[in-house]
């Protein structure tokens, strides 16, 4: 078999939601590289948002390759089968490289008791006092812990398994990159709890390149995080020294590392996660998803004519449609209704107040973080517009392709990865 497909240390996930933005997108990267910063694009798409936009999973790869070659990026790229499950997974076989195997929803679903003691069995060393290096304070468990651990965390890693041997079976092994991923739930996986995973994830033999657990904090789509930092950088500190810990304790691959389902924009710890990857040199995948949208939007709005007007129409319907829009993304959305304008006054608004109210620039007085958020779950909107949206991005291309690219370089790869300036201070323009 030829050698393994290997996920590069750094990695970005971007959403494209109308396949119009891979291009710009991609030169972010190219302004990476030329720091000197090598990051490889991965374009994810769920089965979610495939559905609400009616779009098929391989469109991401056709957009991506367009923009691979219009550039000349003779770097690695990859395409992300993003969330899926078992039931969803048959669609991206083709055109994905890399699948986020979601297995959120399996957690606390027990397994069988025989599977629990089988691994508590087999793992007496997760048992008693666990020394790991850069970790200040050993871990403490109890045979009951841990297999309270495995009890909540072992049916989903199983899941996992079933969903990975499936993608190999009609794939290959090692023509693809798994991440198994736990994010989209409510409490967070404590590091000694992700040391359990990690050892299911080793005895199920998936050979994870990046696992993505469900970090203390809200990350609420589109907007900054909200937690307590200092609890995130502990965690996200003790998590990456876990995982080093176990790719030699559990012989995973040597490139495991953490992904970070931002949910987009989470800028608060892209400084705690910079200086973490400084101090220890691990890598790290950070996937965002509807900030490209979003930047569309504001091109749109930025442009003004036509393209302000269309701007202020998707905002009157989203508003209309808000409970609809908001259903299946409950869990990590929380808008003020009272905050948001009414469609009349949004009708009147000049470009500046749109792209002020939408950009997410915390230092302008006119950003409103409840309006962006519906926003970024109203691209149903601008999906059921068909052909006119789409036109009205090809007829402003270069404004919308100017805000995207900045977007992604300027408030994301900056502060995660060259540090030039602190995410609060890039305004980006
Ligand atoms: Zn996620």
């Amino acid at each position: 078999m030829s050698e393994a497909l290997r996920l590069e240390k750094y990695s970005f996930g971007v959403g494209d939601r109308f396949a119009h933005q891979a291009k710009a997108q991609l030169r972010a990267f190219v302004q990476a590289a030329e720091r000197g910063v090598e990051i490889a694009p991965v374009w994810n798409k769920s089965y979610r948002e495939h559905g609400i936009v009616g779009s098929r999973p391989s469109s991401v790869l056709a957009a991506a390759e367009v923009a691979v070659k219009e550039l000349g990026w003779g770097r690695p790229f990859h395409v992300d089968a993003d969330h899926i499950r078992l039931e969803t997974v048959d669609d991206f076989i083709e055109s994905s490289d890399f699948y986020t195997l979601d297995v959120a929803e399996s957690i606390g679903h027990a397994a069988s008791d025989g599977d629990v003691t089988a691994f508590v069995g087999r793992h007496p060393e997760l048992v008693g006092r666990i020394e790991i290096p850069g970790i200040g304070e050993p871990f403490e468990t109890t045979r009951e812990e841990i297999e309270r651990i495995a009890r909540k965390f072992l049916k989903a890693v199983q899941d996992a398994g079933a969903i990975y041997r499936h993608v190999a079976a009609v794939k290959g092994e090692g023509r693809f990159i798994a991440e198994v991923s736990m994010d989209e739930t409510d409490s967070p996986q404590t590091p000694p709890e992700l040391l359990v995973i990690l050892a299911a994830i080793a005895d199920e033999k998936i050979p994870a390149q990046t696992v993505a657990p469900k970090f203390t904090g809200r990350f609420n789509k589109g907007v900054d995080y909200v937690g307590d930092l200092a609890q995130f950088e502990k965690e996200f500190d003790e998590d990456i020294a876990v995982i080093a810990h176990a790719v030699k304790t559990y012989d995973l691959p040597s490139n495991l590392k953490l992904s970070v389902h931002s949910g987009s924009d989470k800028f608060s710890i892209y400084e705690p996660i910079r200086k973490a990857l400084a101090r220890t040199g691990a890598g790290i995948h950070v996937k965002t998803a509807g900030t490209t949208w979003l930047e569309e939007i504001i091109g749109l709005a930025e442009a003004g004519g036509e393209g302000l007007e269309l701007a202020r129409e998707i905002y009157g319907k989203a508003l209309d449609d808000i409970d609809a829009l908001c259903a299946p993304y409950a869990t990590v959305i929380d808008i003020d209704r009272s905050k948001l304008p009414s469609k009349e006054e949004v009708a009147g608004w000049t470009s500046e107040q749109y792209v002020g109210a939408l950009r997410h620039d915390r230092s302008n007085p006119l950003y409103n973080p409840s309006l962006r958020q519906l926003l970024h779950v109203g691209y149903k909107v601008a999906a059921k517009m068909g052909d006119r949206y789409l036109r009205m991005l090809k007829a402003n291309e270069e404004v919308v392709g100017r805000n995207v690219t900045e977007n992604i370089f300027e408030r994301h790869m900056k502060p995660l990865f060259l540090g030039a300036e602190t995410a609060a201070g890039a305004s980006g323009d």
